[in-house]
């Protein structure tokens, strides 16, 4: 009688995989893959809205600018600076009654070259980065490093860059002191181990020549890079080269349970929701999916989420379906929802104490949502309506969808935040959605394989409902 109380009255929390059965296991295991094969494609954002445009393409998705009217089952997508990405599928029913949106970011914390990287020191090359996002430095030294991006040339020629990846490619690194001569950096406190003047890329050795000029090993690089991509060093001062661990993604633990890879946060819930898109063939509410630049430095920016550019992209679904007139999209936005996709912090049975239990995302226990974020007295968050939890919730339930409600952290331990505040602050109703990290910013994060795929049948149903 007590146990089926219980079983009536509890929230029970659960691992997931106990539910799963066999065929499950293997959609869980085979959607990794492709999530896999996913990240290894697109470790920055360029090559995020790039590997996702072809998918789009070869799925029937055009850009916007071909369409000159759009019409219910239209697919359409619209590229924004090559750094992000939005993707719509036309519903049936009325673009000003509202759309149904997912939101996510596929820019991770790394390190970007500065505008004037290269230089020579005691025998070595060096580039010189500047690191963008929240990283904790030491974290980034003696690792393999890759080099991703674009040099820009006056006359408008792209050279793409991508050098650290191939088994043949060389690699890069960032040394660090030998413990025997660290007595002083070992006393630091953590946060200043690693100088953030101190995080300069190791490019080469060999000097160009008889080596008698000065500079001569620099001036090797820049010859190597000439031969290489034709460029100058002036040509480094219009580009945007990133620097990314050069690991692969790779199942973690003897189970293969896990996903251990560079840039989960947030290329896990961009993929899931993007693949959830690409699932989809005709809606009743206009879908959309946002693949967002900027997130981890504030959204600001012409391509971060802060910026008009996805007024925009409505505005013109207006126009050409046909709908649009004065203030409509005010209205749109309205009576829109979103699920604001992005990580949460994985409870770590190795840092506990910063994690109030009861309250915490545990990896393998399905997709996590925030009903909101801030920190410190909710200070700066987006907090979700009573109402669209439960609107949300009734959503997963019906489609047996396993999901926690959580919250990042102890109350004054910290906090975070995601895109969702923005599209808050338009009028629509949002809710954070994602899938809980371990290692979150790190260059190697963790993930659970079981709530990748909830997440991705999260995505989906919310898209069809
Ligand atoms: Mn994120
Ligand atoms: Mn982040």
């Amino acid at each position: 009688m007590e146990e089926n109380l219980k079983e009536k009255l509890f929230n029970k929390k659960e691992i997931g995989w106990k539910d799963a059965d066999a065929q499950e296991k293997e959609a869980i295991y085979s959607f990794c893959n492709d999530y896999m094969n996913f990240l290894n494609r697109s470790k920055i954002e360029r090559e995020a809205v790039a590997t996702s445009r072809e998918i789009a393409e070869s799925k029937g998705f055009r850009d916007l600018s071909t369409f000159d009217t759009l019409k219910p089952g239209d697919k359409v997508y619209f590229v924004n600076r090559e750094k992000s990405m939005y993707l719509a599928i036309i519903g049936s029913e009325k673009l000003e009654n509202g759309l149904q949106i997912v939101g996510s970011h596929i820019d991770s914390p790394r390190l970007d070259l500065k505008p004037n990287p290269l230089y020579e020191d005691n025998g070595f090359a060096y580039f010189k980065t500047h690191y963008y996002g929240g990283i904790k430095k030491y974290q980034w030294t003696t690792i393999p490093l890759s080099i991703h991006g674009v040099i820009v040339k006056t006359n408008g020629e792209k050279i793409n860059v991508n050098i650290g990846e191939d088994e043949n490619d060389p690699i890069f690194v960032i040394t660090d002191l030998l413990p025997h001569l660290a007595q002083e950096q070992m006393e630091k406190k953590l946060k200043n181990g690693i100088d953030g003047e101190a995080l300069n890329l190791l490019l080469g050795s060999i000097p160009y020549g008889d080596g008698k000029e000065s500079d001569a090993i620099k001036l090797n690089i820049l010859n190597i890079l000439n031969q290489k991509y034709d460029i100058t060093e002036k040509d480094l001062l219009s580009s945007e080269l990133e620097v990314v661990p050069a690991f692969k993604a790779r199942s973690l633990g003897f189970d293969g349970s896990m996903v251990a890879a560079y840039g989960q946060d947030d290329k896990i819930c961009a993929y899931t929701s993007f693949a959830a898109m690409m699932s989809l063939e005709n809606v009743k509410t206009t879908a959309v999916c946002i693949l967002s630049d900027k997130e981890e430095i504030g959204s600001m920016g012409n391509t971060g989420m802060e910026s008009h550019m996805f007024d925009y992209f409505i505005s013109e679904l207006l126009n050409k379906t046909g709908e649009n007139r004065p203030n409509l999209l005010d209205k749109v936005f309205c009576f829109s929802r979103m699920l604001s996709a992005d990580v949460d912090a994985g409870f770590d049975p190795l840092y506990s104490s910063v994690s109030d239990s009861t309250n915490a995302a545990f990896l393998g226990r399905g997709v996590g949502l925030n009903k909101y974020t801030g920190a410190r007295g909710k200070s700066g968050a987006s907090d979700a309506n009573a109402e669209f939890v439960a609107w949300v919730r009734n959503v997963l339930e019906k489609n047996n969808i396993k999901y926690q409600i959580s919250e990042l952290g102890k109350v004054d331990v910290g906090g975070g935040g995601t895109i969702a505040y923005i599209l808050a602050n338009k009028g629509v109703d949002v809710i954070d959605c994602g899938v809980p990290v371990l290692s979150m910013h790190a260059p190697y994060e963790v993930t659970c394989k079981y709530d990748v795929y909830m997440a991705y049948k999260a995505y989906e149903a919310f898209f069809n409902m």
